[in-house]
């Protein structure tokens, strides 16, 4: 069936200012890096990707390898694109990336000029698209010099292949080093991808600082820790968790029994709150004014809905601050 978007899909999303730039995010975004390669559901995928415009989320971030097999990702979203969403092509951020293994030989990996402009090219004809809102280097190469990294993300922008550009996974000292030497190029550091959820806190040591004093924008890479902050796990393992289907990147040995009994406590706090454990989780990440935005993956539009719903209680008592700092610890 043919699709027209819901007309009051601003209506109740927040947005936030990404950095000092003119973009703003919506708070939560949507990551196709599990459930959109071929091995997926085509019709769940366009329901997911419906459901998300239609509340707002204008934001969908992919990279060159998401799948299986690698670039599928962008194949299923080029499809929905072109389908559902070509209409609304100016109200969408779309960003991919490369950085990580993508084709054999020297020139498929990492950090090169050559690799990366190629896998622009690439992602562009997978996604039927003329350009990219956000291009991410997706991890930083050590052998690579930065300048020539850099001096590839600058032509992306000049050549109009990518509006804005960002990095993932760069230290903070790294983050400093690529935003002089891009805006030595006369380009902005749009945005920093990190990982950060209450498990992997490792953003609070430095970054932060380093993308308020740039006014760079952050958003925030697995959340749930890929599910675990959520409360599926709480009584087992069940047949359609990641764990279960996936396996690659989340697997029994994450659910331990120290995490489980967190997540335990945790939720138990999330109920006082009238939140689900996903919920919470989400919001204390959004406490920080330096996250621009939360990048959630799903596996269902029922888990979007509930991960959407977060926005009805953004706020933390200090009491509650401190009940799950001590869990924490
Ligand atoms: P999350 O931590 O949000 O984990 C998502 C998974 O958690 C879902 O697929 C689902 O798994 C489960 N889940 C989500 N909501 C709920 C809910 N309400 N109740 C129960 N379970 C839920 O993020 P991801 O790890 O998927 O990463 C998100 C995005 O971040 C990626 O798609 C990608 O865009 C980006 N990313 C970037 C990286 C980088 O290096 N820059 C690296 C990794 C991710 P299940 O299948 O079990 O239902």
């Amino acid at each position: 069936p043919t699709y027209s978007a819901n007309p009051d899909r601003y209506d109740h999303m927040h947005y936030r200012r990404c950095g000092n730039s003119g973009i703003q995010l919506p708070l939560l975004s949507l990551g196709l890096w599990h459930n959109f390669g071929h091995n997926g559901n085509f019709t769940e995928m366009r329901q997911i990707i419906r459901t998300a415009f239609d509340s707002g989320i204008n934001h969908f971030d992919l990279a060159n390898n998401y799948g299986p097999p690698f670039g599928s990702a962008e194949e299923n979203f080029g499809r929905i694109l072109t389908t559902d969403l070509k209409a609304y092509r100016d109200e969408l951020i779309v960003s991919s990336k490369a950085g990580w293994d993508m084709w054999p030989g020297p020139y498929g990996n990492l950090g090169s000029k050559k690799y990366l402009i190629a896998s622009l090219d690439q992602s562009l004809k997978r996604m039927e698209l003329d350009y990219v809102d956000i291009f991410y280097h997706h991890r930083p190469d050590p052998d690579t010099p930065m300048e020539e990294t850099m001096e590839a993300l600058a032509l992306m922008v000049k050549q109009g292949k990518a509006l804005y550009v960002g990095i993932s996974q760069y230290s903070a000292e790294q983050t400093v080093q690529a935003y002089e030497i891009l805006q030595s190029m006369g380009v902005r550091l749009l945005i920093h991808q990190p990982r950060y959820s209450m498990f992997d806190r490792w953003v609070e040591n430095g970054l932060l600082d380093v993308l308020r004093e740039k006014g760079i924008g952050g958003i925030a890479f697995s959340p749930l820790e890929q599910g675990i902050l959520t409360d599926k796990y709480l009584n087992g393992i069940p047949d359609d968790s990641r764990i279960a289907t996936d396996g690659r990147y989340l697997t029994q040995n994450n659910l331990t029994p120290e995490i489980l009994n967190k997540v335990q406590n945790l939720n138990v706090i999330a109920q006082q709150r009238d939140q689900k454990m996903a919920q919470m989780a989400l919001a204390w990440i959004l406490r920080k004014p330096e996250i621009t935005s939360v990048l959630i993956g799903v596996s269902n539009p029922k888990q979007l809905q509930e991960n959407i719903a977060t926005l009805e209680n953004l706020h933390f008592s200090e009491e509650e601050i401190q009940a799950i700092e001590s869990i924490l610890a």
